[in-house]
């Protein structure tokens, strides 16, 4: 969808910064002994308590309020009760936050956002891998603004995983959002030749997911979880961003993220 007026930017806002706050506040719960059940009711709870919808609670049959995705897992893993993190995990928490409106018809509004952090201590190769991964999402907003091309994003975090020599996950990747959540266009994390242009009030999420081995992954039997075919951590960042004339607008920069 592109956005025109400044009410539905409003709304985006609101979605986008409820996202943000609930992130934040859901990885600092991190820790080791916690299981991802518990991270996904306090986030559910912290939605709700805000008037707002879990946006992938239900979104095609997805049984949760975040995705929780730790160390092998890339996206999508499902959260439960009897799961435990450890010391020495990484773990990415995904998050989708709705705003709805509903004055003569419905309308959502929707911020999408995800980070990935350490459970205790971790080795330094793999906080670089965290650390060029958000810095990869860094580089795609920096470019992102009407009149830039699909790959422009799409290079500038290429080149960060090029320049470390991590896997790109390809099979996966960013998109726009509308009241539907997912659209139209699909915005990979790299090359593909796309001449296909940002336009000023359109709303794409971009998420880069780089793995410390090669780009290649799957599905396991759960229908949901992403894992790296060859087992080795994946980390993955996301925000929302409203594309403008000029600097882009991050709507779900969490409150204690400095971009
Ligand atoms: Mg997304």
């Amino acid at each position: 969808m592109i956005v025109t007026t400044d009410v539905e930017i409003e709304n985006f806002k609101k979605a986008g910064k409820l996202a943000g706050e609930v992130l934040e506040a859901t990885s600092k719960l991190v820790k080791v002994g916690i299981s991802t059940g518990e991270l996904d009711e306090f986030a559910e709870k912290m939605i709700r308590d805000a008037g707002c919808i879990p946006t992938f609670k239900g979104y095609r049959k997805f049984p949760a309020t975040i995705c929780v995705s730790i160390n092998e897992e890339v996206v999508h893993g499902i959260p439960n009760r009897n799961r435990v993190l450890k010391d020495g995990d990484v773990i990415s928490i995904d998050l989708g936050a709705t705003f709805r409106v509903e004055n003569g018809k419905k309308m959502d509004y929707i911020g999408d956002t995800a980070l990935t952090v350490a459970v205790g201590e971790i080795n330094p190769r793999l906080q670089k891998l965290l650390d060029d991964t958000q810095k990869s999402l860094y580089a795609g907003i920096k470019v992102c603004r009407a009149g830039a091309t699909l790959d422009d994003i799409g290079g500038a975090i290429e080149d960060i995983a090029k320049e470390n020599l991590y896997g790109i996950v390809r099979d996966y990747g960013g998109h726009g959002i509308g009241p539907n959540y997912h659209e139209d266009p699909l915005i990979f994390n790299y090359r593909t030749g796309s001449k296909v242009r940002l336009k000023p009030g359109m709303v794409i999420a971009i998420e880069p997911m780089f793995n410390q081995g090669g780009d290649r992954v799957r599905l396991k039997q759960d229908g949901w979880t992403v894992v790296t075919q060859d087992y080795k951590p994946s980390a993955h960042f996301e925000h929302s961003i409203l594309v403008t004339e000029g600097e882009p607008i991050v709507l779900t920069q969490r409150p204690s993220e400095v971009i």
